[in-house]
């Protein structure tokens, strides 16, 4: 499945360390990128230096047009998920999500533009509580990892110059 992230209405500095989380738990739990809407290039700086020592391909497009990437992404074919507590539950947005959709993840920061709304194919809620845009992202890509058979934590990440070997005590890292 092709997964991007849109972070919307990222605020430089405030939010610099939020929407580095939110980029770094996509990739983690094998999203393909992440498009920004704003300009921090230290977000996409700090997410690009993670892909290099741990290796993958998990790309950062900074200060795009929002509208534009939603607009351009639905005329080529894909759907529009917007991560909102207002939504529809998980649990019933999941059936309508198939393996082969081509999915844009939009989660917000500050509140969202109302036409967002309009917009998405599916306003989905994780729960219908206010928590956080990585909690909401971490849940939602899980159980769409689960929906495919993929358990989202055993993934190979190309190219990485740093392994963990996983241990019960302490902490041993190889490095090429
Ligand atoms: N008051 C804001 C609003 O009206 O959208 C909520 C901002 S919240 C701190 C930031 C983002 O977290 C939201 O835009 C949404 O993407 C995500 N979020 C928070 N709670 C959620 C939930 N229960 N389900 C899905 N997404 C949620």
């Amino acid at each position: 499945m092709n997964i991007t992230i849109l972070r919307i209405g990222h605020r430089q500095w405030r939010d610099a360390r939020v929407t580095t989380h939110v980029g770094l738990t996509a990739r983690a739990l094998g999203a393909d990128s992440m498009l920004l809407a704003g300009s921090d290039k230290h977000v996409k700086e700090s997410i690009e230096k993670v892909t290099e020592c741990w290796g993958g391909n998990f790309t950062v497009h900074n200060n795009i047009d929002w509208k534009k990437r939603v607009v351009q992404w639905k005329k080529d074919g894909g759907k529009i998920i917007h991560l909102t507590m207002y939504g529809v539950s998980i649990q019933e947005a999941l059936p309508r999500i198939h393996t082969d959709d081509k999915l844009m993840i939009i989660v917000g920061a500050e509140k969202v533009p109302s036409e967002l709304y309009r917009i998405a194919d599916l306003n989905v809620a994780v729960g219908n509580q206010p928590h956080s845009e990585i909690a909401a992202l971490a849940i939602f890509l899980d159980r769409l990892n689960i929906k495919q058979g993929i358990d989202s934590f055993t993934r190979n990440y190309p190219g990485g110059k740093c392994k963990i070997i996983p241990q019960a005590h302490g902490k041993k890292v190889i490095k090429d």
